[in-house]
């Protein structure tokens, strides 16, 4: 079924607020880049306990209620640390214990736990197109790279692999965690679309994006270049790319189409083959889709030389 644009401010909305709840738990605990999500588990002690195993393929992260002992237990998957220094952790087991935190913090998610709804396993970035996972994601994202700390970075002129992969290093958090959030934090037009099978499964846009009337939701890829390059990917490329591209073959434009559809876009390729995705991530120049400043005020001039006949 086609969603519609109310269906996705609605998905936004939801996942905004649990990413501010996030924001809101590292900034009153004071916490410090990078966020140490086992500080946050401590501090729930005794009604929240933790702990690491490697469990294969099973999941990532789970977090169930136990009736009996009154405790939340988070079990998470060490699979990714495996050959790293003793004590580390890898940014997508750090992101892993992030989001079951999320469902422990989201009153809804930790209501729904206690009442014996049944604990269910999470696995991977982004990867379900469940509600309460993304807003669990959105929740993970936030704690591991918290408003206050990274906005300063992240929304300081046009976003760049450089600048976002220098936070992701500092921050423990994974390039595209680092990506998503930058894009959401942007004042400037810009997204980032994940490529799995050849087509886009996924995007995020920046504000100023939805602000222009450019919406995702757009599932072929008509890009010749991301084409080639998930044609490349396909057969093992893992380099970095970017090239330019066309606004009308990521996004919806609806009124704006013809007026927006050849505008140029920066598209930064990176690939991801832990999930089998190929990310891009989308910039342009900022005045190339804002609309018109003065138009509403054209309007009313408009109507007031209509009224008195000027
Ligand atoms: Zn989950």
């Amino acid at each position: 079924m086609k969603r519609t644009k109310l269906d996705w401010q609605a998905d936004e909305r939801c996942q905004e607020l649990a990413g501010l709840l996030a924001d809101e738990i590292t900034e009153l605990r004071q916490l410090t880049a990078p966020i140490d999500p086992f500080a946050i588990i401590r501090q729930e002690h005794p009604l929240l306990r933790a702990g690491g195993g490697n469990f294969g393929d099973r999941f990532d992260g789970k977090l169930k209620y136990n009736k009996e002992k009154k405790k939340f237990l988070l079990f998470y998957n060490i699979k990714y640390d495996l050959g790293l220094e003793q004590g580390t952790n890898h940014p997508r087991t750090r992101f892993s214990i992030c989001h079951e935190l999320g469902h422990f913090f989201i009153d809804e998610h930790h209501k729904y736990l206690l009442s014996g709804g049944k604990a269910h396993a999470s696995s991977g970035e982004f990867k379900t197109a469940m509600q309460m996972e993304r807003e669990a994601d959105a929740f993970a994202s936030s704690m591991l790279l918290p408003t206050h700390l990274v906005e300063p970075l992240l929304n300081n002129g046009e976003l760049t692999l450089r600048k976002l992969e220098k936070v992701s290093e500092d921050f423990g958090a994974s390039l595209l965690c680092t990506t998503i959030r930058g894009v959401r934090l942007s004042d400037l037009p810009c997204a980032v679309a994940g490529i799995r099978r050849g087509r886009i499964a996924w995007m995020f846009p920046s504000k100023a994006m939805i602000e222009g009337h450019c919406y995702p939701g757009k599932r072929v890829l008509e890009s010749p270049s991301a084409k080639d390059r998930w044609t490349a990917f396909e057969v093992g490329d893992s380099g970095r790319h970017t090239e330019d591209g066309i606004l009308g073959h990521w996004f919806q434009l609806y009124d704006r189409e013809d007026e927006l559809y050849d505008v140029e876009v920066t598209q930064s390729f990176f690939p991801l083959r832990t999930v089998d995705t190929m990310v891009v991530l989308l910039t342009m120049d900022p005045d190339a889709i804002s609309k018109e400043e003065d138009e509403e005020e054209d309007d009313i001039d408009r109507d007031h030389r209509e009224r008195f006949g000027w």
